[in-house]
């Protein structure tokens, strides 16, 4: 075990970071990449099995259309070149979770290439590139518990071999753990928005791997990687890249090397271990795979795929921001996923004012459900009751502290804005001008100069005045009686 001298900032600025992550990611087909099997999540071990998944000899492999197509869809969404003709490979070595010996993979001619995703880091845009997307099979899994005998024996899950996985490899693009974190946000985003993956980390549908190296600043050469694999959240990510850095600046600053090597990040230490030497592509004995013909995705197939994506993230965001007025914290919040941009807009739509709906669904909706520990579906209000409580706020009817009492009640109750609305007998806020006609003398009274300066042209002033009486009343008043009383008082 190497424990890491603290690493100083200076130090830390005299070294360039240098990133590149390979993620793998299982596509949401019903079956297997290669045989019929079922690639459900969770069955009983080895019960979605068969003799082409179990590498049984004489099985021979069927290529699914619909992994090709999912594969296909995640690169065009990626930006990338996808080639008329990719081969399938063998990937050669020894693992009790690969019954094969080896892996059905592509090498030198995958389905897709150069794509990028582009990042919001430091307050810019940069483009990360997309080195490749490949397809094939996912392995196994060993069990080290959850059995009899299980502390001295592994058992073998082959329920997930076969299972149909993207891999896509980003160039040595990124500088910081920080553009690692955003890049792998981007991309899960994406490929959420596609439909092709859950993405679910805990339970492998979306795994990284994380390259590393660093060079003294102004260095043209990369340094010497190493790579970490299989971390299962994005912030142990960052944070075994964050470790990695200091290890390798500290073993270089010593005057050693950086062994080239693959190893495991330890959540609870917070530490990287060394596994195993990397092996080289020359070990794996990579070869055309004699069972399964040249992929050809032709350009019919690959216009049909790209006219079937929905509308990617980006995009979304941006004209999201154009149509409804709404900011780009507003836009990145609201577009997060497919189902809630929908919902937001089908509110937005349905309602006058758009940007008040943004609001709404941000701090009362999104709120409740974070702080209930609710999902977006299990909303007890529906986007039509965000809309038409969004138009009574905005027409003065209720006010805004009104609105918040009606929604708490909605999801004490689990129903519909119209439904509690309706039960609390349609309350309206008052119109009753007496005791606004109270706290706008007062205000008056106590602010002569701000009177002075209003009654002088500085018509903004009114808005001081406002906000006055508004927390006077504590929200419960209406600003446009508000404002109709204190504008008769002050030009009065
Ligand atoms: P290998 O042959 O070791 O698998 P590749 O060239 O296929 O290496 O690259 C694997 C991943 O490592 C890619 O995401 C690539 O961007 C990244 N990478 C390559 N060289 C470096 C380096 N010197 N430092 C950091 N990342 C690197
Ligand atoms: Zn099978
Ligand atoms: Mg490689």
């Amino acid at each position: 075990m190497v424990t890491i001298p603290a690493v100083s900032e200076d130090l830390l600025a005299k070294y360039e970071p240098v990133i590149g992550l390979e993620v793998h990611v299982q596509l949401l087909t019903a079956s297997k990449i290669f045989c019929s099997c079922s690639t459900r999540f969770g069955d009983p071990p080895n019960t979605n099995v068969c003799p082409v998944c179990l590498g049984l000899p004489g099985a021979l492999p069927v290529l699914n259309r619909k992994a090709v197509e999912f594969a296909a869809l995640a690169a065009i969404a990626l930006q990338c070149r996808v080639n008329e003709t990719s081969i399938f490979a063998r990937k050669n070595y020894f693992y009790p979770d690969l019954p094969k010996g080896y892996q059905i993979s592509q090498y030198d001619k995958p389905l897709a290439e150069h794509g990028f995703i582009e990042i919001d880091i430091h307050g810019g845009k940069k483009k990360i590139g997309i080195t490749r997307l490949h397809l094939e099979e996912d392995a196994g899994k060993s069990l080290h518990e959850g059995f009899p005998d299980a502390s001295e024996k592994t058992a073998i899950d082959l329920n997930r071999t076969g299972v149909p996985l993207a891999e896509i490899v980003s160039e040595p693009d990124m500088r910081s753990p920080d553009e690692a974190y955003e890049y792998l946000t981007r991309l899960k985003e994406i490929i959420l928005y596609t439909g092709v993956s859950d993405c679910n980390m805990e339970e492998g549908s979306l795994r990284c791997d994380a390259n590393i190296s660093v060079r003294p600043r102004g260095q043209k050469e990369f340094g010497t990687k190493t790579e970490v694999k299989n971390v299962n959240s994005f912030r142990f990510i960052r944070e075994a890249l964050e470790y990695e850095i200091e290890r390798h600046i500290s073993v270089l600053e010593s005057g050693a090397k950086i062994t080239q090597e693959t190893r495991l990040y330890n959540a609870n230490e917070g530490k990287t271990y060394g596994m195993r030497s990397k092996e080289q592509a020359h070990d794996y004995r990579y070869f055309p795979e004699p069972d399964l013909l040249p992929l050809v995705v032709d350009a019919q197939w690959q216009a049909e795929l790209r006219a079937s994506l929905p509308e990617l993230p980006e995009a979304r965001r941006e004209r999201m921001m154009k149509e409804y007025g709404i900011t780009v914290g507003d836009a990145a919040t609201l577009a997060r996923t497919r189902a809630l941009a929908d919902q937001f807009e089908s509110a937005a739509r349905a309602a006058k004012n758009p940007k008040r709906v943004a609001n709404l669904v941000q701090s009362e909706i999104l709120g409740r459900l974070k702080a209930q520990g609710l999902e977006l579906e299990q909303s007890p209000i529906s986007m039509a009751g965000v809309a038409a409580s969004a138009d009574l706020v905005e027409s003065g009817a209720i006010s805004g502290k009104m609105l918040k009492d009606l929604y708490d009640l909605c999801f004490e109750r689990n129903k519909d804005f119209s439904m509690v609305y309706d039960e609390e007998g349609r309350p309206e806020q008052s119109r009753d001008t007496s005791t606004l006609e109270r706290l706008a003398d007062e205000l008056i009274a106590a602010n002569p100069k701000q009177v002075e300066q209003y009654r002088a042209g500085k018509k903004t002033m009114l808005g001081f005045f406002v906000g006055q009486v508004m927390k006077a009343s504590k929200g419960q008043a209406n600003p446009q009686l508000v404002n109709e009383v204190l504008t008769k008082k002050l030009e009065g």
